[in-house]
């Protein structure tokens, strides 16, 4: 899979991005990550890629232009291929791990980072195809967000964890939270490792992680618990 990042800050998506496992992931092939800067994209002579706003107001704002040749000259470069333009914004549908399967089916993806007081409406008219927030506050630029979504993309992509089970276990993937882990050592803290997971029993490992993801999904997340019921004919044991 290949992402494509529009950005002020090349240097800063892909110091984040390069490390770790989603960096083991670029360096095996898995995955592909490449940030373009728009600055380089602007005819103006002193490299300005921000203007005043019509209308009054704080802040400026980055102007059409260079957003949109910078666009041109990857989308030219990706031939071929209706590829989907994620711009980054507080105004935008808030991301979740649904979202993020079903942007992992893409093969390539280009996410477009504002700056500023954001970016000129015109050229987000013709060229973005998805808004998309990472939450309802907001931040200085779409860099962050970009490299939220692209870590959350990249590693439901084949090949990049390497035990590919642990994504579908995980917190979200099935509208539970994940049931509580533990490592070695058995006791820590006068603290003991609950039996069932030293018995060897893997039945009733399967049935007593359910019952503490279901716990857990009640007491930390209401709503997420609520609508898990709903959905599947499932009590909760007692304790
Ligand atoms: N003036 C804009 C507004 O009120 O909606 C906010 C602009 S924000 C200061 C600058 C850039 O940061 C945005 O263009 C966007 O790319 C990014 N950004 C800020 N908060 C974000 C969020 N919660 N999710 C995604 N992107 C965000």
């Amino acid at each position: 899979m290949y992402f494509h990042i529009m950005t002020l800050f090349p240097e800063m998506v892909l110091g984040g991005l390069r490390t770790s496992i989603i960096g083991r992931a670029e360096e095996k092939g898995c995955i592909s990550i490449e940030a373009v800067n728009i600055r380089d994209y602007t005819t103006d002579k002193h490299k300005k890629v921000d203007d005043y706003t019509y209308g009054g107001g704080a802040g400026m704002l980055m102007q059409a232009q260079p957003v949109y040749d910078c666009w041109r000259a990857l989308d030219e470069r990706i031939a071929g291929q209706k590829t989907r333009v994620i711009y980054v914004t507080p105004q935008g549908e808030v991301f979740s791990q649904k979202k993020a399967a079903e942007l992992s089916m893409e093969e390539d993806l280009i996410f477009l980072c504002g700056h500023y007081e954001g970016i000129d409406e015109r050229v987000l008219d013709e060229i973005v195809t998805d808004y998309i927030s990472i939450g309802d506050y907001v931040l200085t630029g779409g860099e962050l967000p970009a490299m939220v979504m692209i870590d959350a993309i990249a590693r439901l992509v084949p090949g990049v964890l390497n035990n590919g089970e642990s994504a579908q276990t995980e917190s979200h993937a099935d509208g539970l939270l994940e049931y509580p882990q533990y490592s070695r050592p058995e006791v820590w803290h006068e603290k003991r490792v609950p039996d069932v997971l030293l018995s060897g029993h893997h039945a009733n490992i399967e049935k007593w992680r359910l019952e503490q993801a279901l716990e857990r999904t009640r007491e930390r997340r209401p709503d997420m618990y609520e609508a898990y019921i709903r959905e599947h004919p499932v009590k909760p044991s007692k304790k």
